[in-house]
């Protein structure tokens, strides 16, 4: 294993909870703010959100049927 470069813990792990907005407030404030510092991260957090909205989709589209 080879630490990651960069400053902190990066926020990979909790960006599913991020996106569904269920992490503390001081914990979405952190991770903001490494996302903003973190090509890496934000870059992961942008495909979960994706991923996120295209899920929503799926399920409203289930509910129509
Ligand atoms: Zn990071």
């Amino acid at each position: 294993m080879t630490a990651d470069p960069g400053e902190g813990t990066h926020v990979r792990h909790v960006l599913g909870a991020y996106v569904l907005d269920a992490l503390t407030a001081g914990e979405s404030r952190e991770v903001s703010r490494h996302l903003q510092s973190c090509d890496r991260c934000a870059a992961d957090y942008v495909a979960a959100a994706e991923a996120v909205s295209l899920l929503a989709l799926l399920r409203e589209e289930d509910l129509l049927e």
